[in-house]
């Protein structure tokens, strides 16, 4: 697996790929890779024939209170894990190489970020936006993959790819999951024992909620209310939302239809947990 930290070898990499014919993936992370990422790999290595994995932490996507400065990345592990996983590159980039001085330009799509985690996390949907669009555009792939555990992130970027006309195809892979049910997340290091024998609810209690709702007629918010109150009954301390909401729209639905998704975000110690299931 070849690494490279900058745009201009990048561009070489691809260019090189390209003149034999070859189709090229993406797949953007942070680091603090786990079996979720691999998947997501897995799933590019069988769109295309090269893969390119990116670890950045993205400081335009983390509010001035939250966890930039301790996230859990490890460059060397992480390449380790994907030279494991066959991916062909790795783009590293420093922060100086994504915004150089004077950068200026925000992407930002309207609507779908109103909501969830959008609405909790002012400005994190448009660091996404603004670093993924760059991505793509520095390594213009054929494919890009993301994954449904952050469905509203995969939502939003295949609003901004579509209305912006970039030429990539987006695919989102399911979630992997711990086998008591929890997301696997970079952020489960942040859980101690006690909190890390809580986590699962909040994926019990999403399921529950669509088990309860999966006939469509009963109004969802009563049930949602309970549910919240399940999760801080179990020990998270407190619940951002947990709602029923159209999975491509994203809009609040009272009674499900075909399409419905259950979102939730719940905090737990030093862990900010989301997951979100289909009904
Ligand atoms: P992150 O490094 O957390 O920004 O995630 C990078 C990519 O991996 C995003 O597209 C995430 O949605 C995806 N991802 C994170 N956790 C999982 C998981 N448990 N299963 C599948 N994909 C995941």
């Amino acid at each position: 697996m070849q690494i490279v930290h900058q745009v201009s070898d990048l561009r070489a990499l691809v260019r090189g790929w390209r003149e034999q014919g070859e189709a090229v993936a993406l797949v953007p992370t942070m680091g603090g890779l786990h079996e979720g990422h691999l998947s997501l790999v897995k799933l590019a290595q069988e769109k295309c024939d090269r893969v390119i994995t990116t670890i950045f932490v993205n400081p335009a996507q983390f509010g001035p209170e939250e966890d930039l400065e301790n996230y859990p990345s490890n460059l060397e592990k992480d390449s380790g894990l994907l030279n494991e996983a066959g991916a062909d590159a790795l783009f590293a980039p420093s922060v100086a190489e994504i915004y150089p001085d004077g950068f200026a330009t925000s992407v930002s799509v309207t609507g779908l970020t109103d909501c969830l985690c959008g609405a909790h996390r002012p400005g994190h949907f448009a660091g996404v936006t603004t670093v993924v669009a760059k991505l793509l555009l520095q390594s213009l792939p054929d494919a890009a993959i993301f994954g449904e555990k952050d469905y509203q992130q995969l939502q939003v970027i295949r609003r901004f790819v579509r209305d912006l006309d970039i030429p990539v195809e987006i695919f989102g892979a399911p979630t992997r999951r711990e086998p008591d049910g929890l997301a696997m997340s970079s952020r489960n290091a942040y859980l101690t024992d006690q909190e890390r024998k809580i986590a699962p609810a909040l994926f019990r209690v999403l399921s529950s909620v669509a088990d309860q709702i999966r006939d469509g007629e009963l109004p969802s918010e009563p049930i949602c209310q309970e549910a919240r109150q399940t999760l801080l009954e179990a020990g998270f301390q407190s619940v951002d939302y947990l709602e029923v909401r159209d999975a491509e729209s994203l809009v609040l639905l009272d009674r499900v239809n075909s399409n419905a998704r259950i979102f939730g975000a719940a905090n737990l110690g030093r862990a900010r947990l989301i997951d979100n299931v289909a009904v």
